[in-house]
């Protein structure tokens, strides 16, 4: 597997690519790798030539007040797990090479309204700090198409929005989320957690089944039953964030299930601040 830091590199080797005529996937990540990065890497290698995933802790999209500085940074392990899956390549980029200017750039990339509610309504900027990376990235690795996880829900919809606005030539595929066997989704941001939080972390996606199933029951005050979903969460040890019964294409609250629905979810376990999701 190709290592790459240097933007000229990168673009000698999409060209030489490009030249041979083949389909490039693309994996954007913040690394710390786990079965849900390198499921992407398997649906990438599946539907292109070449594989070429980016490992970059975005400074814009954390706030001032988050996990940027102990965001965990794990690079040769994650490059082990990138090449037994066979990437073809992976772009490691540091802040100065993606912001030569700082991050008080001119230009930014924004999806309001459906980057307005759920985390955009918690974190503040994060939204236009992914659209923005996103943006940058592909612009210079020039994919044919890009895998993302379904477990960041609102992101994904915030790409495939941002990708048809600007008619980027990228054909979005998103990712089902891939799970512990006690059903909570991998993310970085477990190893965060104390094995008390561990054991309590699943609790997130029973809770969000629970809701599916009163859904499917016929419970229509969605407004009700999303509180009674934040109070089993807070009685279970979280401190729910938000926990919102949604129309899957706008986001926007669902009033009842006439359209298809999602149920988006973030709770906090100490610090940790955990998002799920499931479509109903
Ligand atoms: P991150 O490194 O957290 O920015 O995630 C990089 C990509 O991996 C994003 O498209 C995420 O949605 C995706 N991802 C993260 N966790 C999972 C998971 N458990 N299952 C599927 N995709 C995931």
């Amino acid at each position: 597997m190709l290592m790459i830091q240097d933007i000229v590199q990168l673009r000698a080797l999409i060209r030489q690519w490009r030249n041979a005529g083949e389909r490039i996937a693309f994996v954007p990540t913040m690394g710390n790798l786990h079965q849900g990065h390198l499921q992407l890497v398997d649906t990438a290698k599946q539907r292109a030539d070449r594989v070429i995933v980016s490992i970059f802790v975005n400074p814009m999209q954390f706030g001032a007040n988050e996990d940027l500085d102990k965001y965990p940074r794990t690079l040769e392990q994650d490059c082990k797990g990138l090449t037994e899956h066979g990437a073809d390549a992976v772009f490691t980029p540091t802040p100065a090479i993606i912001y030569p200017r700082g991050l008080d750039v001119q230009t930014y990339v924004e999806v309001p309204l459906l980057g307005d509610h759920h985390c955009g309504a918690s974190r503040a900027g994060h939204f236009r700090g992914v659209s923005t990376i996103v943006t940058k990235l592909f612009n210079l690795v020039q994919p044919d198409i890009a895998c993302f996880g379904q477990k960041d829900y609102q992101q994904l919809a915030i790409i495939r929005q941002m990708v048809a606005d600007l008619s980027m030539p990228i054909e979005i595929i998103g990712v089902p989320t891939t799970r512990a066997e006690d059903g909570l989704a991998l993310s970085s941001r477990n190893g965060y957690l104390t094995a008390e939080q561990r054991a309590i972390a699943p609790d997130l996606y029973s809770v969000l089944q629970w809701m599916k199933q009163q859904l499917h029951q016929g419970f229509s005050d969605f407004r009700a039953l999303e509180q009674q979903a934040k109070d089993k969460l807070n009685a279970a040890g979280f401190k729910a964030d938000y926990m919102n019964i949604s129309n899957r294409q706008t986001l926007v609250p669902a009033t009842d299930s006439s359209q298809p629905l999602v149920i988006l979810a973030a709770a906090y376990l100490g610090n940790t601040r955990l998002i799920d999701n499931i479509e109903v």
